[in-house]
């Protein structure tokens, strides 16, 4: 019964079980795996911010044309 309480989660990144309970980092493992996640996330964000401001430039240079 006492397991119970002790709900186990496994880290998204690292793929550890970790404690869900008084972790200040779930569904991470740890700080570092949070960064990672997050790093991964921004990095995504980046390319398709990345993607749509090449497409600007491609209509800027058709008008130019
Ligand atoms: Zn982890």
């Amino acid at each position: 019964m006492d397991n119970s309480l002790k709900k186990k989660i496994k880290c998204p990144v690292c793929k550890k079980p970790v404690d869900w309970e008084g972790n200040p980092y779930r569904p991470f493992c740890s700080r570092e795996c949070k960064l990672v996640d997050l790093y991964n996330w921004f990095n995504e964000e980046y390319r398709i911010k990345d993607e749509s401001e090449e497409y600007v430039g491609e209509v800027e240079d058709g008008r130019e044309v």
